[in-house]
């Protein structure tokens, strides 16, 4: 899914909470069920074919740019927010795509246990659901998006 949906959801979940250990584990939760979720994003399939490797990089280092830019645009709009759960669940909502999913150690992943299981998990779960990554991904995408951002801003 797009990093925008990991950490703005990461990030929303530092917003309730403020048990750090609390945020890191629902937030790396919230990565898989969000990646479970039908999706469209960089490394999605459109019309039959992938995106070229360099574009797909180039739309990732965006997405990640925009979320943090978004995160700190609310967070300097809502100085009541505390700043530091916020952030920490924004990474960590995204850090299993870091790890996994970054072109520089990615072929080390694979191979290294335990990382390689969840690299393959990492992939598989994104699989069952694909088939409606349109459909529903797309306006589930904007829920996710427009939800996690009215939990920041409420
Ligand atoms: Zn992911």
């Amino acid at each position: 899914m797009l990093a925008l949906n990991h950490t703005l959801v990461g990030a929303a979940i530092g917003s309730q909470i403020d048990n750090i250990p609390a945020v890191i584990g629902l937030a790396v939760v919230s990565h898989f069920v969000l990646d479970f979720l039908p999706h469209v994003d960089q490394g999605s399939e459109f019309s039959r074919e992938e995106l070229k490797p360099t574009f797909k990089y180039f739309l990732a280092a965006i997405d990640i740019f925009a979320s943090f830019l978004i995160i700190i645009l609310i967070l300097m709009a809502r100085p009541g927010l505390n700043s530091i759960p916020v952030i920490t669940g924004a990474i960590t909502g995204l850090l299993i795509d870091l790890i996994f999913n970054v072109p520089f150690w990615e072929s080390w992943v694979k191979k290294v246990r335990p990382l390689s299981y969840i690299y393959y998990f990492h992939n598989k779960i994104q699989e069952p659901l694909k088939k409606y990554q349109y459909s529903i991904g797309i306006p589930l995408q904007l829920i996710i998006i427009f939800t996690s951002i009215w939990f920041l801003i409420k």
